[in-house]
């Protein structure tokens, strides 16, 4: 049951976050419902859940049209320029964007529609060849050159460490990530920038919110396993 689950999840994020003495208001759950039918989506919804994540635009559009219109759809996949367009005005946040290309695309597409987009740097801090994202010694850099683009809000950082059975494996991703943030931080005291952290999923969501996660995305925990037909 897709209740259930949901709600079990969110218990535990609850417990993982009053363990870690943070305020449960401030780590947000978002279900990752990509490949799931509308139908799961509702259980979701029903039991509570308005904070959804999808990877890919078709499927953001589909999904936007036939659900209720409070939901926060959060785009965490890797995005196409030439698609920004199309979900600009339909998305909470986009927590995937790795390269200044893309950076520049949103802000131009949100400007047009008069609004500022909330997005998350997506860091490769486990350093694979197959991950998306900036590299950590190039992020400072990136930072500086994104900021000061209109019509987009950099909320904080986002990362996917890598598929491990055991979640403390992960810890130390999750630590770099808040280090990293910290860092931006510091730097730009007259900001005083809080940078959220997007971090962890289902199998390792209560290690990323014991090092300062604010977003966890999960999927399977709350939907089941996913099977893709390639
Ligand atoms: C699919 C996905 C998730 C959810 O993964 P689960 O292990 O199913 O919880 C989280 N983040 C991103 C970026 C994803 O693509």
């Amino acid at each position: 049951m897709i209740k259930d689950n949901y709600m079990t999840i969110k218990s535990r994020v609850t417990q993982a976050a009053i363990n870690s003495k943070r305020e449960p208001s401030s780590v947000h759950l978002i279900a990752v419902s990509k490949t799931k039918p509308v139908s799961m989506l509702m259980e979701a919804y029903d039991a509570g859940a308005r904070d959804f994540g999808e990877n890919k635009v078709q499927e953001i559009l589909d999904k936007y049209d036939r659900m209720p219109k409070d939901i926060k759809w959060h785009m965490i996949g890797h995005l196409q320029t030439n698609k920004v367009k199309f979900i600009i005005d339909k998305v909470a946040s986009i927590h995937s964007v790795d390269s200044l290309k893309l950076a520049v695309t949103i802000s131009k597409a949100a400007v047009e529609k008069n609004i500022v987009m909330p997005v998350f740097i997506e860091v490769n801090v486990s350093n694979e060849d197959s991950k998306f994202g900036i590299k950590a010694e190039e992020l400072n850099e990136f930072f500086n050159q994104i900021r000061q683009l209109p019509g987009l809000e950099v909320k904080g950082l986002m990362t996917v460490p890598p598929y491990v059975e055991n979640p403390e494996d992960n810890r130390q991703y999750f630590v770099t990530l808040k280090q990293l943030a910290v860092d931006i931080s510091k730097k730009n005291i007259d900001n005083k920038y809080d940078m959220d952290l997007s971090m962890g999923m289902s199998g390792d969501f209560e290690v990323a919110i014991s090092e300062g996660a604010t977003y966890v995305r999960v999927g399977t925990g709350i939907f089941g396993e996913r099977e893709y037909i390639i």
